[in-house]
């Protein structure tokens, strides 16, 4: 047998996020000064209170293996604020901790599908679901959303994708990339055709402390007791509590998904930090207010962001409900030359932008929205400022 990587390994796209995000530090870390629009991660840091409870984890040996699902601690916290900002009712065996929220996603995947199953998935979508999908022997099947129709998709479009092979329809709400939220009327809908052609919803939340305009999350297992039989909620702690590198995230579902999961994670990863996950669990029953602090604060930059791509001619976007990023339509810049070089698509907008005006931004065919390029906004005012002038500057030299 000659040597060399697995078919299935040799096709895994790298996460395009993640390599944009590198890219940026490495120019930085050689004295280019960009500046970063690419990674989704808080620029916050992270709560006192929980640096502290990760110290002290230290100091009061939590350095063990704890049970594979997560310490009776943490799952205990995660119920708790389940049920205090939603009123849900999870028992702790229905609730698994993982190596962050995506490994929680590839998990589930894993669990739930079978050779060929269908998962269906709204596009603009975030960059790891279709590879989680294809890694887990299942088929992605996309159903396009429009920037006029708020990039939501219609009940209808999502019906046609139904087939007696779909086993799961992934919700990102709040959305990343485009930073919609679903309305309730939308996500009724959804469930109903859950319940009625037999597939689970894995309910992606990992936004749901960031909600703009005064609109209030919607959990979707709350709407009954058929959505939350039919729902996977997935969250963690990386976006609401700036702890994106301390990997905590949860799955909450039926005991039966949960138990599977758990098998999987016995013979994958096991438990996830132990002291992470006490910090975790600090963080979910600490005084909440900072996350109300950060929420603010990134309201004013997405104001701020999306009035600035606005007055640049040529550029659009619209005012998005949550996250932290916005889908800014480079339409018009397609065909355009920055001197001798044409821009042919939304990576090589991307490119020149970095190169040439040292800003960062992850081009939209990563998120299968070609003509688009993601902007995270989870950097200063100070630094966003900065950025727009730049981009501004850019665009005003293309031909
Ligand atoms: N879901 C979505 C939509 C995300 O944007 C992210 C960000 N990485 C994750 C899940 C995973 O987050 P983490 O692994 O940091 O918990
Ligand atoms: N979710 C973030 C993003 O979309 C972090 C990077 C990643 O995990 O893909 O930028």
């Amino acid at each position: 047998m000659p040597l060399g990587i697995s078919k299935n390994c040799r096709n895994i796209a790298p996460s395009a996020t993640l390599a944009m995000d590198a890219r940026a530090k490495a120019m930085r870390a050689a004295g280019v000064d960009v500046i970063g629009f690419a990674a989704g991660e808080p620029d916050f840091d992270t709560p006192v209170v929980v640096r502290e409870a990760m110290k002290d984890a230290m100091d009061r040996g939590m350095t063990r293996y704890t049970p594979v699902a997560g310490t009776l601690e943490v799952r205990q916290a995660i119920a708790y604020r389940l049920k205090e900002d939603y009123g849900l009712d999870y028992e702790l065996n229905q609730i698994i901790v993982s190596c962050g929220a995506k490994h929680t996603l590839y998990t589930a995947f894993q669990t739930l599908c079978n050779e060929h199953d269908e998962v269906i998935i709204p596009t603009p979508c975030w960059v790891s679901y279709p590879e989680m999908v294809r890694m887990a022997g299942g088929v992605s099947v996309f159903v396009e959303c429009k920037e006029e129709d708020g990039f939501l998709p219609s009940i209808e479009a999502i019906e046609k994708c139904i087939t007696p092979r779909t086993k799961a329809f992934v919700l990102t709400n709040p959305s990343n990339p485009n930073g919609n939220i679903w309305d309730e009327e939308r996500l009724r809908a959804l469930v109903q055709l859950a319940v009625e052609r037999e597939f689970y919803i894995i309910s992606d939340e990992i936004y749901e402390k960031l909600v703009y305009g005064g609109k209030k999350h919607i959990s979707l297992p709350t709407l009954s007791p058929e959505a939350w039989t039919h729902t996977v909620l997935v969250g963690g702690v990386s976006k609401s509590y700036a702890m994106t590198g301390l990997r905590i995230g949860f799955a909450a579902g039926p005991a039966d998904v949960i138990a599977a999961m758990t098998n999987y994670q016995s013979q994958s990863t096991s438990a996830p930090n132990s002291a992470a996950q006490h910090a975790a669990a600090v963080a979910y029953t600490m005084d909440q207010s900072c996350v109300e602090e950060m929420r603010q604060q990134f309201e004013k930059r997405k104001n701020y962001i999306c009035q600035r791509i606005n007055a640049i001619p040529g550029l659009s976007c619209r005012n998005p409900d949550g996250a932290f990023y916005v889908m800014m339509n480079v339409k018009q810049m397609i065909g355009k030359r920055y001197g001798e070089t044409v821009i042919n698509n939304s990576s090589d907008f991307a490119l020149l932008l970095l190169e040439n005006a040292h800003v960062a931004l992850v081009p939209g065919n990563a998120f299968m929205a070609e003509g688009y390029c993601r902007l995270s906004y989870a950097c200063s005012l100070e630094n966003i400022e900065k950025g727009m002038d730049r981009l501004e500057a850019f665009v005003k030299e293309l031909k």
